[in-house]
Formats: structure tokens, sequence, C-alpha cells
């Protein structure tokens, strides 16, 4: 969410780095629909950049390959598609990402679930056409029948997944962009690279230090649609930080705003004055799905689960047409530590 403001630090970082011993190394490309940016301070003086690109955009790749439901050829959408109600055995990865969704499912009691799939595509968020006004509400409901993450088995030996309901059908947009930074970051490390920030489609994780050999400054911005400031801006050394937020895909129709977040108990887009939630966690995807979790519960019960699962989020919330900031009580020893 925070990818253009991520963008102006990124830039003076490297303008300011230019009297450093070695130049950080700025890798960058199309992915899932977005963009990712890699900026590696320090790069190691033997680094085949061409060669660790290519890694990068075959890890890219292979996600698009299993988890996209923009195209009808990746293991996803051959999943989706199928109404079989036997078990289905599906590559390691897949069962790694769902394995984690499911237990964000779990512990947010369903507000993060990812068989909502038909209701984001009904609402015109997705791979489906765009839409101005609400859908009909019979067809809301019909669908709301539909999912529900219990409907979705999985099991590990060999990794595989049933359906209950066969119509099932999952998006993994909420957690996907997240688990592409872990699996990036996680070959950064084996190719000895320690100082580093990862950027897919405004998911972000760093690590170490930045090119002024300091630790990397992300901008978390105001939740404003049409302008873009800084809410605050972070000092961190080994955390991801993801953003959900209410105010760059949406429609409104009758002075009211529909954003691509659907709360899975009514079938119908978020509707609170949670504006923006923001979550630090060594895992991007977890701080993906749990970020999603907690703007589709709102400011108090999100608040309750992010205590109850001592994470570290930052809610923006509207208040008499300005915002105001909710601090989960590991927010500040979280930020301190890492
Ligand atoms: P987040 O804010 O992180 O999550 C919101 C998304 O999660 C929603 O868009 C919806 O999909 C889903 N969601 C909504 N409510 C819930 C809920 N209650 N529980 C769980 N999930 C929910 N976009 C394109 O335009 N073209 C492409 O070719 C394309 N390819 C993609 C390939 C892959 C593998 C993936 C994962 C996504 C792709 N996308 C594509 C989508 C795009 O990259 C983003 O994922 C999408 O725009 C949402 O990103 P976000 O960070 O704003 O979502």
């Amino acid at each position: 969410m925070n990818i253009f403001l991520w963008l102006n630090v990124a830039c003076v970082t490297l303008l300011l780095s230019a009297c450093q011993p070695t130049q950080p190394l700025v890798l960058s490309g199309p992915t899932m629909g977005t963009t990712y940016h890699i900026t590696i301070a320090q790069p190691p003086a033997n680094l085949d950049q061409a060669a660790l690109q290519k890694d990068i955009e075959a890890i890219l790749q292979r996600i698009d390959f299993l988890m996209s439901t923009y195209r009808q050829d990746s293991v996803l959408s051959k999943f989706n598609n199928s109404h079989s109600t036997q078990w289905q055995t599906i590559p390691a990865d897949l069962f790694e990402i769902i394995h984690t969704a499911k237990t964000i499912s779990a512990k947010s009691n369903g507000a993060f679930d990812i068989t909502v799939g038909p209701l984001v595509n009904l609402w015109g968020f997705g791979a489906a056409q765009t839409i101005v006004k609400p859908p009909a509400e019979h067809l809301i409901q019909n669908l709301k029948k539909r999912i529900g993450y219990q409907k979705l088995l999985l099991q590990n030996n060999p990794p595989a997944l049933r359906k209950i309901e066969p119509t099932l059908y999952l998006d993994l947009s909420g957690i996907a962009s997240g688990y592409a930074v872990d699996k990036i970051a996680a070959h950064l490390e084996t190719v000895q690279i320690h100082n580093y920030m990862v950027e897919v489609g405004g998911e972000l994780r760093v690590a170490g230090r930045n090119p002024q050999q300091q630790a990397w400054q992300i901008a978390i911005e105001k939740p404003l649609a049409l302008t873009r400031e800084i809410e605050t801006i972070i000092a961190v050394t080994r955390t991801a930080v993801n953003t959900s937020g209410d105010y760059r895909t949406y429609f409104e129709y009758e002075s009211r705003r529909y954003s691509h977040t659907i709360d899975p108990a009514t079938g119908y887009p978020i509707n609170h004055n949670l504006a923006s939630v923001t979550v630090l966690h060594e895992s991007c995807t977890w701080a993906d799905g749990w970020a999603t979790a907690l703007m589709v519960l709102g400011p108090k019960a999100g608040l309750a689960v992010a205590e109850q699962e001592k994470l570290a989020a930052l809610f923006i919330i509207k208040q008499d047409g300005g915002f105001i900031e909710q601090r989960s009580s590991t927010y500040n020893h979280y930020l301190a530590t890492h």
C-alpha cells in the first residue's frame, strides 16, 4: 500500500548513498499485475547481478503459475475450476501458503478467508470485471452460503486439498504477495546478501542496514485516497511491513465506499471506520494475511485479536474528518527490537 512513499524514500536513499563506498543494487520489474523492487545495500563484489535477477524472476513466475486467479492454466485456477470433492495433490509451496491462510482464518474467526474469491469477483475486484454499483442482494446471499474456510480440507502427506463444497473458489491475493517477498528474501540470504529491502505490490520486508548503513526508513502513509502524505516513518532492520486499507482499491456508489476487502460474515465489503492497518511481523506472508484479517475485523475486534495473537499492529481510524492512531501493546516493543 505504501509503495510510492517507499519509492520516494528509496530514491532519497539512492541519492544520499552516492558518496558511499559501494553503490546499492536496485532490481525491479513487473509481477502479479503490479511490480517488485529490491534494494541491496553493499552488494557483494562478486555478485552476478544478471543471474540474481533471473533467479528472482523465476521465483515470481513460479508463484504466479501456482497461485494466480488471473490465468486459467495456474494450479490454483485448475483447482478452482474443478468441482471434484476428491483429494487433489498440490505442490508443497501451495500447501505452505494455504496452511498459513487457514491458520489465520481459524485465529481471526473466519475474517480472513481465501474461499471468499467468488464474492471478491462478484463485487468487481480480483480478476473479474469492475462494477460501479453493488450487485443484487440475492446474488450476494447465494455466494455467502457457498464460502467458508472450513469447507476446504488440507492434508500434508502427500500435500493435498479437498473441497467439501464443489464450487469452492480460492483467492490468494490477500497473502500471496507477502509469500513472494518471503521467498525472495530467503533466496537473497542463500547468496550471502543480508542487507536488503524486498517489496512486491506494496508488501515489504527489510533486513540489515540501508546503503547509509543505518536502519531502513519505512514510510507508512496516511490512508488518503487522492493524495499521498506520510503518517509516520519507522526505522527497522529485520521485519516485514504490510498495510491493508480501504483507500486504494474501491468504488463509490451513492456516497458509500465499497473496497476490495470483503467481510465473509456479511458478503459485503467492510463497512467500519478503520481506514488502514499496518502489521509488523518477521514473516511477510503472516503480515500480509493478518493485515487483511484485522482490516476485516475493524478497530475494536481487530485490536482484540491483535492483542490475543501478540501482533505488532498500527490501526489508523477515521474520526471527526481526520484520523487517530491506535497501537497494539506489542507494537512499540516490536519496533524497538526489530
Ligand atoms: P491486500 O490488501 O493484501 O488484500 C486484499 C485482497 O485480498 C483483495 O483484492 C481480495 O483479492 C482478497 N480478499 C478480500 N477480502 C478477503 C478476506 N476477507 N480474506 C482473504 N482475502 C480477501 N492483478 C492484476 O491486475 N493482474 C494480474 O495479472 C495479477 N496476477 C496476480 C497473480 C498472483 C499470483 C496474485 C497473488 C495476484 C495477482 N494479481 C493480479 C492481483 C494483485 O497482485 C494484488 O494481489 C491485488 O491487487 C490485491 O493486492 P493488495 O496488496 O492491494 O491486497
